[in-house]
């Protein structure tokens, strides 16, 4: 029998995970103000950008003071390159210095400079269970995008083995897996999942055939369900990650399964989109991350991912704040009252009442201001609809921070392919 390995005390670094938390700013102030003058000097995207917002460096302190300088879209970087090929002028080098250049979805060229640690992935597959001596399987794509190689970089850094598995092939998946004892997998929850299917298929077991022990999510969201599924057929740990082409690691899980911790190597804060504020605890808006990157100047990154944070003690150990969730895409929410919804909130809300076949969320300007009806077609018409609308208006409130309407309407009114959540203000 194999030793089981202790997976889950330690940090792969004490000192910045552990950091108190007025101790983590005064550490992050400082390297912001490097950063910050850094770029400055050397990227002229930047100094533009700070000579359109009328600011020099020494007006960027401290965290606090980084909302006056104005966000950077992910979508605008498509333009900016466009204007000033190949990085925007956000890279503070020549372009023939770089290690590796991808082209990730945008399009979007991508640098990765001669560092070590460029990604910083290591403390998050160390806080999912990562040993030295795992042999893990990195199934995500090696082609153009950055996202096989930037996950594999820091498997190395930590002592694994690494099989660059790429995408699709579920045969040779399967065959890898098991005839070379994969204890790590890194890739798609999905995958994994399909992975697991095929393997059945081929007539093997998961939990007695193959080795595998901790597994990596990330690019798609890991449900709680899917979480259970993968954890219970596999007998595995599943734990996820997020980050983007651009930043790299920017969150990631540890094993209390409380929410990412947000990583201790960059700034990030949960903007309110309109107005450019840093909100608090709970509220949500968009993640914007600020990089301690010398190489690729990127000072307030708008991802476009909205989310919260929570800044609560986590029972691991670990002092930096936890983003409990990714809610969706900041392009498909709607903002009403000051608060956002997306149908990823709407539809996990909805798929607490069997009764409900169908839905639509139709937001109106009325007199008083702005409403927010809810359109069910019921399952069965003959239900109390009273008591449902009750419980359901309730559950509207407690988890989406708005009072919303609730009105039962004749089964087929909600057109095919309807949008989730309609929004019918006249906004001229
Ligand atoms: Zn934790």
């Amino acid at each position: 029998m194999r030793k089981k390995r202790d997976r889950f005390s330690g940090y792969f670094n004490r000192a910045t995970e552990t950091m108190p938390p007025g101790e983590r700013e005064d550490y992050q102030n400082r390297i912001l103000r490097e950063i910050v003058r850094y770029a400055h000097g050397h990227s002229p995207g930047i100094r533009e950008r700070f000579r359109a917002a009328g600011i020099t460096p020494e007006d960027i302190p401290t965290i606090g003071d980084l909302g006056k300088l104005p966000v950077t879209e992910k979508s605008s970087l498509i333009s900016l390159q466009k204007k000033e090929p190949p990085f925007g002028g956000l890279l503070t080098t020549s372009h023939n210095r770089l290690r590796k250049i991808y082209l990730a979805p945008g399009p979007i060229f991508v640098p990765e400079a001669r560092q070590s640690r460029y990604w910083r992935w290591e403390t998050a597959f160390y806080a999912a269970g990562f040993r030295k001596g795992d042999i893990v399987q990195v199934t995500l794509s090696y082609h153009l995008t950055p996202g096989g190689w930037m996950l594999e970089e820091p498997l190395h850094s930590l002592g694994c083995t690494v099989i660059a598995g790429g995408v699709g092939n579920l045969d040779s998946q399967v065959k890898i897996m098991h005839e070379l004892g994969v204890t790590g997998f890194v890739g798609m929850p999905s995958f994994l999942l399909s992975i697991g299917d095929h393997a059945e298929k081929l007539g093997l077991d998961l939990k007695k055939d193959l080795s595998l022990e901790v597994s990596f999510l990330t690019i798609e969201l890991l449900t709680e369900s899917m979480r259970n599924s993968i954890e219970k057929r596999f007998g595995m740990v599943a734990r996820q990650g997020y980050g983007t082409a651009e930043v790299g690691a920017i969150a990631y899980e540890c094993i209390e399964n409380r929410g990412m911790h947000i990583a201790d190597d960059l700034i990030l804060e949960i903007v309110d989109p309109e107005t450019g504020k840093r909100l608090g605890p709970g509220e949500t808006g968009e993640v914007v991350v600020t990089l301690f990157n010398k190489a690729y100047s990127l000072l307030r990154f708008g991802t476009g991912d909205l989310s919260y944070y929570d800044d609560s003690p986590c029972p691991c150990g670990r002092t930096s704040a936890r983003l409990p969730r990714l809610v969706g895409r900041l392009d498909q929410a709607t903002k009403l009252r000051g608060v956002f919804i997306h149908p990823s909130q709407t539809d996990q809300l909805m798929s607490r009442y069997p009764e409900i076949k169908k839905y639509q969320v139709v937001i109106t300007r009325e007199e008083k201001g702005d409403e927010m009806a809810f359109h069910i077609e019921l399952e069965d018409e003959h239900i109390d609809k009273e008591r449902l609308k009750t419980r359901l208006q309730a559950a509207i409130k407690e988890t989406l921070k708005l009072r919303g309407k609730v009105e039962c309407i004749p089964k087929g009114s909600i057109p095919e392919g309807a949008k989730t959540i309609e929004d019918r203000r006249d906004w001229r």
